[in-house]
């Protein structure tokens, strides 16, 4: 199936003109922030921005109601401090990894290294900035927390030594040293046989295709049990619920103060490590159970000229008495559904005179 359209996934410098101002989307591989980028993303939201750090479901960072002079200033500031490595790259990287790698006892393998050296791999070939937008790379350390994120090229660590690579349904046992190289190979693999498609799954046979331009043979059933990662105390870490995935000034500046950074989660959810202080006090959500874990939201009205409400605020005043049944909460302000959760969940949708549940009024 090809695309007729432009890939328009917004970048910090291929800004979103939405309805509040621009829109600027920060990537972050493996969702790792450290204490100082943090700082200086939320004093750009301040500055720049209309103040809040919005959490995407790919554990990236965007910041909303730039004005004309903001996507410049605010590119000037991310390069200083790193966030910028590829200015050719910046909309590409987008790599998942288990947010708590290396810090718990589920996770078989650390994969963040892994990650890092995907993302240094990755702006190190100019041909890959080709990538389309939407292209994503995910590294589960063995748990099944990333196992129903629909990447394009995806590995599952098994144990120390190895990782199932999988495309698609089609899995290959390989060692965690070759990983890397094969991750990228693939996404190169992906652009030699592509012809307008924005994802492997696109193309007719690709994962075949692109198994067979790695010279490997699909030789390994696929582990797809999943996990889902709550809020609370995980090992060393502490996953700390972000309500409605939009950091206030107040909860960013507390989150800055964390000693090592935080790792963002795709399920509007943020790492950081035991001890750090003054979560509740800003109205973050450091236990398991509260109302706002698993509940997402899209920009709705006023940032989006499509929405049919305005979903952060009704999901706000609705949520509390809102019944669950285990399932994530997805509140869209139509039916796109952007920033909508992968796995199974409860469709919210604006109407325009309210909203229908799992296609039922509410
Ligand atoms: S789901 Fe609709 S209203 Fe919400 S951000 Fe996307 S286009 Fe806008």
């Amino acid at each position: 199936m090809a695309r007729t359209e432009t890939d328009r996934c917004p970048g910090v410098l291929a800004v979103h003109q939405a309805a509040d101002g621009g829109l600027a989307r920060v990537r972050l591989p493996g969702g790792v922030v450290s204490a100082e980028q943090l700082e200086v993303l939320r004093v750009a939201a301040a500055e720049l921005g209309d103040g809040r750090l919005e959490l995407t479901s790919r554990a990236n960072v965007q910041i909303r109601g730039l004005d004309a002079r903001g996507p410049r200033e605010l590119s000037d500031r991310l390069f200083g401090v790193g966030l910028l490595p590829s200015m050719a790259h910046e909309r590409v990287r987008n790599i998942l990894a288990s947010p708590l790698s290396g810090l718990d006892r589920e996770s078989r393998y650390d994969v963040l290294p892994v990650a890092a050296a995907l993302d240094r791999g990755l702006c190190a070939r100019p041909g890959l900035a080709e990538l389309p937008g939407r292209f994503l790379f995910a590294l589960d350390d063995g748990r099944g927390d990333l196992a129903d994120v629909r990447a394009d090229v995806a590995v599952r660590a098994v144990d120390e030594r190895s990782a199932v690579l999988s495309l698609g349904g089609l899995g290959v046992r390989v060692s965690w040293g070759e990983v890397a190289e094969l991750m990228l190979g693939a996404a190169e693999a992906f652009l030699a046989v592509r012809d307008q498609e924005w994802r492997i799954a696109e193309v007719p046979g690709g994962e075949e295709r692109i198994l067979e331009r790695l010279g490997l043979q699909a030789d390994e059933p696929l582990d797809t049990s999943t996990t889902r990662v709550t809020a609370g105390v995980h090992g060393e870490a502490l996953v700390v619920t972000v309500p409605l995935g939009s950091l206030t000034q107040d909860q960013a500046a507390v989150l800055a103060g964390a000693v090592g950074g935080m790792r963002v989660t795709p399920w509007r959810s943020v790492v950081v490590g035991v001890g750090v202080a003054g979560l509740e006090g800003v109205g973050l959500v450091s236990a398991p159970g509260s109302v706002w874990e698993g509940v997402t939201a899209c920009a709705g009205r006023p940032g989006c000229s499509k929405a049919l409400g305005d979903v952060r605020a009704d999901a706000a005043r609705l949520m509390p008495a809102f019944e669950r049944d285990g399932r994530r909460v997805h509140w869209a302000g139509c039916e796109r559904r952007c920033g909508k959760p992968a796995g199974e969940f409860v469709d919210v949708v604006a109407v325009g005179d309210g909203y229908l549940v799992d296609g039922e009024r509410l």
